[in-house]
Parts: structure tokens; C-alpha cells; sequence
């Protein structure tokens, strides 16, 4: 790439990026960071420190919305102390209107929708007098041993509660030779393991020509040479087929581990949350997915108190915990989601309390159950792909995606190290290298 030379530049040296939700604003954030980096901006320690600041954005919850807006917050008496800081705001806050953001957050130079980094790179190649043409393609920055690859934008489900449909647009297939493109030069950069990623990712390639789905992409990436673990997220029930379960079982790259969503164990709050399938369905899937995929280890995301769910109902969540045994639960509190189907049709009647003591609850049934599911595992030899150093302890995850700490003085990232677990508990793993 040629960066052309135009008149009048001004110094930037360095961009700080903040990321909050996701996986998929992860993946952005680093690509951003990729872009940023080949415009020869280096990365600060700091927002403070920093000439271009990024806030990569999520509303999923009213809690990560607080968090945002804290953060652009802080960021205005940094602006009026030095106004040549550049402030980006992205991500899922920004809609396709910005008049609202524009008045709340005047301070704020450029607002970019999910995956729209170009207003920044235009604006900093204007500043800087260099031509940002070409600095967003394949991912380039240092990769970890493990990478993201979204693989499909958006999300054409509008599950009544949800927000992400509004936010990142209808569903846009990457074609599987691009995909294979990036996972061969993420592996040429010493990555090990990719997580192919969307918000559904079961409804990949129903956008693009021919007869293609995520089995046939997972089939392509498994041939690619140096990558040794493939993992995808994030599935849905009603677009899990029997095709990308038989993929996930047949080939040897493709990990043991489906992240699967059933956000509520009531029918009638499933179909409030038009999520298209009962609790019935669901755990007829789970049978089959576990006849299929011997050993596999199941994650699943639930919201707790969304509108008119009583105590049965809530119930029968817990129930649905309890009879799957889950490996993880992400469980989050309901929160209105403005621009929602739920927001404009349907009370959020649950008190707060009430929904933090169901949350509670919930948490409590998954923290025993996990101990019981991981206490299992004690005296096992299992393969840990190592990620790095967290408080002086190797760590990384098994095939089954948990988490082990092990002691060993060498630093073995990026190495598959089989590890006899000698301690369990509900959230992590811990043994000795063997
Ligand atoms: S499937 Fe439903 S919950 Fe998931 S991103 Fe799409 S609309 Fe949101």
C-alpha cells in the first residue's frame, strides 16, 4: 500500500481504542487497531495519553449503554484541554441517524456505525496528509495465538427484546474464499485457533449464490494448514441444521463446544420474544446435538424478568438449566432497548428486584451444577492451547473451551500442552503439565 503525501499535516502518533460487548466489537476493534496501526499510528496506554481516542459502543443492555456514555463523559474535559484530540464514537450506539448523538456529545468528532471505519480514517488522513485508501483489509495488526473472524454481519431475527438488528443491518454473508483467505494469513502470522463469528452465525451463506452454509465453511477451514481449532459463535436454535452439526462432528479441526442461546425455558415467553422455537424443540436439539458431537460441552445465554414473565415462567428456566447442564450461562437482567419491538409493545412489569433476585437464583443453580460438571474432569489429561500469563500462571482452554490455569516457568503460548487437572472448580480448571 502507498501512502501518498498530500499538504498541511499534523502530528498523530497515537490511538487508544476502548471496547465494550461483543465478540464481534472486539473483532472490529482489533481491525480498527490494524487500520491504525498501518496509518503508522502506534497504540497509548491510555485515552489521556492518546491523539485519537475510539469508543467501540454496545446497548445490548442498559447497563453497558451506562458504562458508554460514562465514558464519552469523560472524555469532554480531555477535548477542551486539548482540542486536537481526536474522539471517535462506534460501535452499536450509533444508528443510522447521529442528530441525537450529535447534540447529547458535541465534543465527539466522528460517530461510525458497526464496521464503518472509514469516516475516522478519512478524517485522520485529512489531518495527517496521508491517503488511508487500502488500511482496512485483512487483519494485520500482531495477532494472538487465537483470532476472530466475523463471517457474517447483522441479524435478520428481530427477537422482540433485541436491539442488534437496528444497530448492524440485515444479515451480509462473507464469501467462504475470503473467509479462507483471512484464516490462511492469520495462520501464516502464528495464529492456532479461530472463532468464526456472527450474531447469527447458523445463518451464514443464505445471502450468497449456490447451496453454501456453515458446515461447508467450517469443511474450507478446516483444510487451511497451521490452524489447529476452529470455533464459531454465535448459533441459534432455530437455524442450528442437522448439516452444521454433522460438520461440527465430522471434522477434526472444528472444537467440541456450541454456544446456543434459549433465553427463556417458557413457551410463552419464547413467543413474546419471537424467538421461533419451545422449550420443547430446544431441548430436542440439545439431544440431538449431544447424540452427534460425543463429548461436547454446551454454553447458552438466558434474560431473566423480560416482560410479564411470572414466577412459573421463571421457573421453568431454571428447570432448563438444571436438566441440560450447561458448561457456561451468560445470564443478564432484562432491560428496555429503545427502538425495540418489546420497547414499544410490551411493560417491563418486572421490578428490579426482582429480577436481580431471579438473577441470583439462577446464578446460584449454575455455580452448583458447574462444580458438579467440572469435578468430573479431576485426574483427566486434557490439551490446553496456551494463551499466555494471567497472575504469574499459564492459561488456556481445552477443546471443550475451559478455562486452566497451569505453573510453568517457560512460556509456552501458542503450544498445545496436555495437562493432567488435579484442582476443579465451577469457573476454571487447574493442573500440571505433563
Ligand atoms: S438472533 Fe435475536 S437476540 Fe440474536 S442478534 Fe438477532 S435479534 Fe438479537
Amino acid at each position: 500500500m502507498v501512502l501518498a503525501r498530500l499538504a498541511n499535516p499534523v502530528n498523530m502518533n497515537s490511538y487508544y481504542i476502548w471496547t465494550i460487548g461483543c465478540q464481534m466489537n472486539k473483532a472490529d476493534s482489533e481491525r480498527l487497531e490494524s487500520a491504525l496501526g498501518q496509518m503508522g499510528l502506534s497504540s497509548a496506554g491510555s485515552a489521556k495519553d492518546a491523539d485519537v481516542v475510539v469508543l467501540n459502543s454496545c446497548v445490548v443492555r442498559q447497563s453497558a449503554e451506562d458504562k458508554v456514555v460514562g465514558m464519552v463523559t469523560s472524555l469532554k474535559p480531555q477535548k477542551s484541554h486539548n482540542p486536537d484530540k481526536v474522539v471517535a464514537l462506534m460501535g452499536c450506539m450509533v444508528g443510522p441517524k447521529t442528530d441525537a448523538l450529535e447534540r447529547r456529545f458535541p465534543y465527539v468528532d466522528v460517530f461510525m456505525r458497526p464496521q464503518q471505519y472509514g469516516p475516522l480514517l478519512d478524517l485522520l488522513g485529512d489531518r495527517m496528509g496521508i491517503d488511508p485508501e487500502g488500511c482496512v483489509g485483512p487483519l494485520t495488526a500482531r495477532p494472538d495465538v487465537t483470532a476472530y473472524i466475523p463471517i457474517i454481519h447483522g441479524c435478520d431475527k428481530f427477537c422482540s427484546f433485541c436491539i442488534i438488528p437496528y444497530r448492524r443491518g440485515r444479515e451480509v454473508s462473507r464469501t467462504i474464499e475470503d473467509v479462507v483467505r483471512e484464516t490462511r494469513l492469520l495462520a501464516q502470522r502464528g495464529v492456532k485457533e479461530v472463532t468464526l463469528l456472527g450474531q447469527n452465525v447458523d445463518s451464514y451463506g443464505h445471502d450468497l449464490p449456490g447451496d453454501q452454509d456453515l458446515g461447508d465453511l467450517l469443511e474450507s477451514a478446516n483444510e487451511v494448514e497451521g490452524i489447529e481449532r476452529i470455533r464459531f459463535l454465535t448459533s441459534h436454535p432455530s437455524d442450528m441444521s442437522d448439516h452444521i452439526i454433522d460438520s461440527v462432528a465430522r471434522l477434526g479441526k472444528v472444537c467440541e463446544h456450541v454456544n446456543l442461546p434459549f433465553q427463556a425455558g417458557d413457551d410463552d415467553v419464547l413467543a413474546s420474544m419471537r424467538r421461533g422455537y419451545t422449550n420443547d424443540e430446544y431441548r430436542r436439539l440439545i439431544d440431538r446435538i449431544r447424540a452427534r458431537i460425543p463429548g461436547v460441552s454446551l454454553s447458552t445465554d438466558v434474560i431473566v424478568g423480560f416482560s410479564g414473565e411470572t414466577e412459573d415462567q421463571f421457573e421453568r428456566t431454571v428447570e432448563l438449566v438444571q436438566d441440560i447442564g450447561f458448561d457456561k450461562v451468560h445470564a443478564a437482567a432484562y432491560s428496555t432497548r429503545e427502538g425495540t419491538i418489546a420497547a414499544r409493545m410490551m411493560p417491563d412489569d418486572v421490578p428490579r428486584e426482582e429480577k436481580q433476585r431471579r438473577l441470583k437464583r439462577l446464578e446460584e443453580v449454575q455455580e452448583l451444577a458447574l462444580t458438579d460438571i467440572n469435578s468430573r474432569l479431576d485426574g483427566q489429561i486434557t490439551e490446553v492451547l496456551v494463551e499466555g500469563r494471567r497472575r504469574g500462571r499459564l492459561f488456556g482452554r481445552n477443546r471443550n473451551d475451559k478455562l486452566v490455569f497451569f505453573d510453568d516457568e517457560t512460556d509456552r503460548t501458542g503450544e498445545f500442552v496436555n495437562v493432567r487437572i488435579e484442582r476443579t472448580g465451577p469457573w476454571s480448571l487447574q493442573g500440571v503439565p505433563q
